[in-house]
């Protein structure tokens, strides 16, 4: 598997999970001109793009979905509750309908000729959110952002997983001491908005085990966090979990930045 990161954050989420004859697109919120141009920076194309996976009904992940709808035409799947949310989304309405496809709870969804799909609600104050499993042969890919608080199963997928991508929104302190008004602060941090540095340090004690090769925290705050923190943050925390520097690919996915074609 090989993977890349377009942008992740309040900015823009979309990135890009390849296997040897197909690739799956996580959210569409970087524009269709931007990541073509970033695919063609490695040698790839919109035609990479076999089938696209929504988290959820924000702006941040769904701005650019009707584009992908119209220029790609790649089938588009989530939830039944998601995708009625799309048909009535004024970003995604006119183009979703053809795309559709609903993915089936409890069990494996094969999406493409290499990845087979589970997904695990998570709590965030959307229509619905939904966190990803994603296999392939012995790997697993397991991707969880926009998640207030993390859940048994979400833990639960990621203590399989070779590689995990786990939300790392905020620092608590920067939260409160900053000049967000009161109402969004706690929108941020009660429970249904998203998990902050410390949340993420503990959901990484709580799934750390040895089949983990890659751990990339994503969905960084601009205001709140920066990728500095974040990165010491959850080095802390594996370290707590006993893990011998070197041993796991610690990375920061960056708001705006697309980061390399990584192999997993
Ligand atoms: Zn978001
Ligand atoms: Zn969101």
């Amino acid at each position: 598997m090989r993977f890349v990161s377009f942008s992740s954050g309040s900015c823009g989420n979309c990135s890009l999970l390849l296997g040897s004859r197909s690739g799956i697109m996580i959210d569409a919120g970087v524009g269709i001109r931007r990541v073509k141009k970033e695919l063609e920076n490695l040698q790839l194309g919109l035609e990479n793009i076999s089938a696209i996976l929504v988290t959820h009904d924000h702006g941040d992940h769904i701005r650019s979905l009707g584009s992908f709808c119209k220029r790609v035409g790649a089938p588009v799947w989530t939830t039944p509750l998601l995708h009625e949310a799309l048909l009535r989304h004024p970003f995604t309405k006119d183009w979703v309908g053809p795309c559709r496809q609903n993915l089936t709870p409890g069990v494996w969804n094969p999406i493409t000729e290499d990845f087979d799909v589970q997904y695990f609600v998570v709590p965030h104050d959307a229509t619905q959110c939904v966190g990803y499993a994603i296999r392939s042969g012995e790997e697993l890919f397991v991707l969880m952002t926009d998640m207030g608080h993390t859940t048994p199963e979400a833990l639960h997928w990621a203590t399989l997983a070779t590689t995990v991508v786990v939300e790392s929104n905020y620092d608590l302190d920067m939260l409160l001491g900053g000049d967000y008004p009161q109402e969004l602060k706690d929108r941020i941090s009660h429970g249904i908005g998203h998990l902050s540095n410390d949340a993420c340090a503990q959901a990484i004690c709580d799934f750390m085990h040895p089949g983990l090769r890659n751990l990339f925290l994503c969905h960084l705050s601009g205001n709140n966090n920066t990728p500095e923190l974040a990165y010491e943050s959850a080095r802390a925390a594996l370290q707590a979990a006993g893990v011998e520097p070197g041993t796991v690919n610690l990375r920061v996915l960056r708001r705006g930045i697309a980061s390399p074609l990584l192999t997993l």
